[in-house]
């Protein structure tokens, strides 16, 4: 058990689901913890547990050489860090913020952080709340290398693995939006899907252990492709552009029959068509990362 004294210490600031299961890990792994919360009274259960509850934002981070920040987003973040009182107590001290936002928020915040004398490492969590403190959580971080390998051996009390992925400080931001790119437009296919099956008389039940098929192919076509995508090769040997546009179609008309919203998959089918017509149809389907990437800047 570390003291509230000794260079372990920790203050979490935000007790949403997430700023909870930090501080309950923390506190499991024996580190002295001090949390705090813009709406009072979410600590109940932590102090039950021994952390301690401080009345300030300003106290609770000059409570610890290490403060780790988790609210909704930097919007937050800031109303909280950039008070004066508590911008003051920072200084000299170590931020590390695993609330989720863009890269250019994540540089702005390193931009004050420096500023002010404040260290800062910048991160983000892939792993829902129930995962902190298990072998499962995921944790990705960005930032001066040494001042990570310093902070690790206290985040390592949060469980799971944690990596550092360079120095550029947006980088575990942009990791970020890009998983949760994937995230999202896979669920609101599933959302889609479930819509069009249930026109068709299908349960979500009935479907759900197809869908979990289909879900487990995409895991080893997503390292398969990476190479092309990074090559720019494109393989459509096993499934060429000029066959997966006709299945997208298949897809718009069954929604549609039903006066189900299509327009998703009819961005992806314009996509897909496009790069047939610039003549790569027998290419695979990620050749459509050329075409999202010709006016990117
Ligand atoms: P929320 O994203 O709902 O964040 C809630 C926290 O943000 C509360 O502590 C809330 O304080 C605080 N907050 C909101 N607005 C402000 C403000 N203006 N000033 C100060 N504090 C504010 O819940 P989570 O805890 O789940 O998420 C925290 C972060 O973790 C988010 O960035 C989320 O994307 C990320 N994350 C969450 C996961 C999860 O499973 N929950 C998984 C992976 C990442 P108050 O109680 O006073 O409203």
């Amino acid at each position: 058990m570390s003291t509230y004294d000794d260079q372990s210490a920790v203050t979490v600031l935000g007790l949403g689901p997430m700023g909870r299961a930090l501080a309950g890990a923390f506190l499991d792994a024996g580190v002295a913890t001090t949390v705090w919360n813009r709406t009072p009274g979410r600590d109940g259960d932590l102090v039950a547990r021994g952390a301690r509850s401080a009345a300030t934002a300003a106290e609770a981070v000059a409570a610890a050489p290490l403060t780790v920040v988790c609210v909704v987003n930097y919007d937050a973040s800031d109303a909280i860090l950039r008070q004066d009182e508590v911008t003051d107590a920072l200084k000299a001290r170590t931020v590390v913020n695993l609330t989720a936002d863009t890269p250019d928020r994540a540089r702005d915040t390193a931009d004050w952080a420096a500023a002010h004398g404040i260290r800062y490492l910048d991160g983000a969590i892939m792993t829902p709340a129930p995962s902190i403190g298990t072998p499962e959580a995921v944790f990705i971080l960005s930032g001066p290398k040494d001042l990570y390998d310093r902070t690790l051996p206290v985040l390592s009390g949060l469980g799971g693995t944690h990596t550092h992925l360079g120095e550029d400080i947006g980088r575990a931001a942009a990791y970020d939006i890009a998983l949760l790119d994937i995230f999202w437009t896979a669920m609101a296919g599933y959302a889609h899907a479930l819509a069009v099956a249930r026109a068709e008389g299908v349960t979500a039940r009935e479907l759900a252990p197809f869908a979990q098929g289909i879900g487990a192919i995409l895991p080893p076509l997503f390292a398969e492709f990476a190479g092309d995508t990074d090559d720019g090769t494109y393989s459509g040997e096993i499934n060429p552009i000029t066959s997966a546009v006709s299945s997208m179609a298949h897809i718009v008309h069954t929604a549609e029959s039903h006066g189900i919203d299509a327009s998703l998959m009819r961005v992806v089918e314009g996509q897909a068509r496009r790069v047939v017509a610039e003549g790569h149809g027998t290419d695979g389907y990620l050749r459509v990362t050329e075409l999202l990437t010709r006016h990117a800047h």
